[in-house]
């Protein structure tokens, strides 16, 4: 199973980005296109019956597969990126992380009212990114549709600050 072949192939890096912190990394799934084109193709599948009409991608291993699962579903890809790297015109939404906080922003004409916006991550953690990543999507008038992720870490509970949307959370493995 694709579960199977992403759990054996990501690899675990201690004390990244600091100390006490076991990072997983996606990086091994990248060389083998076999294994990308079938994540891509259950990323698409686990979809069936939820309509989206964009995918947005959180920077930057969101673009990865975001924009494959996009290709997939033949809709548009729209990437919400860190503060001052998009070129346009852009909305801001802030969250906090443990120690201060980020930003992220998006093009104020990425999304039309009423659209649903499939939000996709390669992981969800403590789900702090995808919420302020919703709140761009409502600002613009658009509509959440669901979370994707390749990994979700069950642990952290993430899924509980979804919890409005917990029926739209999509991940392929934890
Ligand atoms: P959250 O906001 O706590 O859910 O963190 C999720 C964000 O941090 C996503 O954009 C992930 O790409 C990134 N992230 C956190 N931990 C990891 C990890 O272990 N591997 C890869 N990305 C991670």
């Amino acid at each position: 199973m694709v579960s199977d072949k992403i759990k054996q192939i990501i690899r675990d890096v201690p004390d990244f980005p600091k100390p006490g912190i076991i990072f997983k990394d996606i990086t091994p799934i990248l060389k083998n296109p076999a294994l990308c084109n079938e994540i891509a193709d259950a990323l698409a599948a686990q979809l069936a019956g939820v309509k989206v009409d964009v995918v947005a991608g959180i920077e930057s291993r969101g673009f990865l597969f975001g924009l494959a699962l996009a290709q997939k579903l033949n809709v548009p890809f729209v990437p919400i990126r860190k503060a001052g790297k998009l070129p346009y015109k852009t909305i801001q939404q802030s969250y906090d992380l443990e120690y201060g906080s980020a930003t992220l922003e998006v093009h104020e004409d990425a999304f039309e009212t009423g659209q649903k916006v499939l939000i996709h991550d390669d992981l969800l953690a403590t789900g702090g990114t995808v919420v302020a990543a919703s709140a761009l999507v409502q600002k613009l008038g658009a509509e959440v549709a669901g979370y994707s992720f390749l990994i979700n870490l069950d642990f952290l509970n993430g899924k509980d600050r979804l919890k409005v949307f917990s029926d739209k959370l999509f991940a392929l493995a934890d």
